[in-house]
């Protein structure tokens, strides 16, 4: 796997794609900077080396058009207080006002170009636009992550005209590190712990990961799914009948497989789901008509520290119960502190993948954990067992 330590970017041009999708308010301040402190290393190994850095990144879903509310303008004081030093910036990404910007540029220097996502050619993947943005650099940096599942222009079209010439920026070899620790090399036992609310959305996952793991904690929504398909009452839980067989298979591969398979036994029951409703806690195949569980009982969540805290490898992918609510949050706050304890006592531990960072992040469990992914997407994906289009453009 090539990454910017094989390369030195003396005197060299490096177009770097970045994850700058940062969130902004109405006055166009970025709110959370982390996708851009997530950059930084990779920019200033290029700069160290005598380089300069041409960044490209997408910014929101303007479709194809140009918006002023999505100009990667409103960041490049922020971009330049983070890397400490004064970016500019390109009105275009492509055309003469990038190509006259690019030619200016000097060692030491970083150009900040226009929102990728102005041209409907960047999400097409289409060849000529790539090949323009290709003429900017002399060697292609992949930073960004969270894109790495999409074939678009800047994420793996623009990587086929660099050939022996492209390589990983260090966020990207972080996240692929992360995950092979998590899927391929892992120390035993390795114990993924899925929550979120449908089976549905997950269960590319489950099948690819039960050849991986040695434990699978099921919580949250996915929970009754299971628990009707074994003949439980679960009242008015969320349940995806139609998903009831394939809960069985799961059940029945990971028995075959030598996985344990580990279901909340209790669940606090609400009688609406609404944060003041009025809650018991239930056996979780004996939930009353008119009550759903929307977390984690204290039985289970006894059972589940004892699995992770036994655990030498954990991924964590969605909340065990509705941590939007205050009053269902304790579960999934009870996960994140034993894998925090877990994780002091030498685990590797991983969290990623659609919601789960909101849910690290909210309760500050961030620093704790081994490594949170920064994409939402992307992790699935790679957890999915897939190969994405932007690691593939760069190993090809
Ligand atoms: P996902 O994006 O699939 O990881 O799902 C995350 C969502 O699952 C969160 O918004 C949670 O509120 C929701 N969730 C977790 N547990 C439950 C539950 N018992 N009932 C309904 N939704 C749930």
């Amino acid at each position: 796997m090539k990454t910017i330590d094989d390369y030195n970017f003396d005197g060299k041009k490096a177009l770097i794609r970045v994850d700058f999708n940062v969130p902004l308010d109405s006055d166009f301040n970025v709110t959370d900077t982390s996708r851009i402190e997530a950059a930084k290393p990779t920019i200033l190994k290029v700069l160290e080396d005598g380089g300069s850095a041409i960044l490209m990144s997408h910014l929101g879903r303007p479709k194809g058009k140009v918006n002023p509310d999505m100009s990667l303008s409103h960041i490049c004081e922020t971009v330049s207080e983070i890397i400490g030093v004064q970016v500019k910036f390109a009105g275009n990404c492509v055309g003469k006002v990038a190509d006259d910007a690019v030619a200016e540029l000097k060692s030491g220097e970083v150009l900040l170009l226009e929102n990728l996502r102005f041209h409907a050619e960047e999400e097409a993947g289409d060849t000529s636009f790539a090949e323009a943005l290709a003429k900017h650099g002399d060697i292609y940096i992949n930073d960004a992550f969270g894109t790495a599942h999409r074939a678009h222009a800047s994420t793996t079209i623009v990587a086929q005209f660099f050939p022996g010439n492209k390589c990983f920026g260090y966020l990207l070899a972080k996240e692929i590190k992360a995950i092979e620790k998590v899927m391929q090399t892992g120390e035993k036992p390795v114990t993924a712990i899925l929550g979120g609310a449908k089976v549905s959305s997950k269960i590319t996952i489950i099948e690819n990961i039960l050849d991986k793991v040695d434990n699978l904690i099921i919580g949250g929504g996915m929970t009754y799914t299971f628990v009707k398909a074994k003949g439980g009452s679960v009242g008015d839980s969320i349940c995806e009948d139609d998903k009831m067989d394939l809960a069985l298979d799961i059940l029945k591969q990971a028995e075959a497989k030598g996985v344990k398979v580990h279901i909340p036994v209790d669940v606090l029951a609400a009688d609406a789901f609404d944060n003041n409703a009025n809650t018991q806690f239930v056996d979780v195949d004996k939930i009353p008509d008119g009550w759903q569980g929307l977390d984690a009982g204290p039985k289970t969540l006894e059972n589940f520290k004892e699995v992770i805290l036994n655990s030498k490898t954990i991924l964590w992918n969605g909340p065990v119960g509705v941590f939007e609510m205050e009053n269902f949050a304790q579960g999934t706050i009870a996960i994140g502190n034993y894998i925090d304890e877990a994780t002091q006592k030498g685990a590797f531990s991983l969290v990623g993948g659609g919601d789960s960072v909101a849910a690290v992040k909210q309760f500050g469990f961030e620093d704790k954990v081994s490594y949170v992914s920064t994409g939402g997407g992307a992790m699935l994906e790679s957890l999915e067992g897939r190969t994405l289009p932007g690691i593939a453009a760069i190993l090809d």
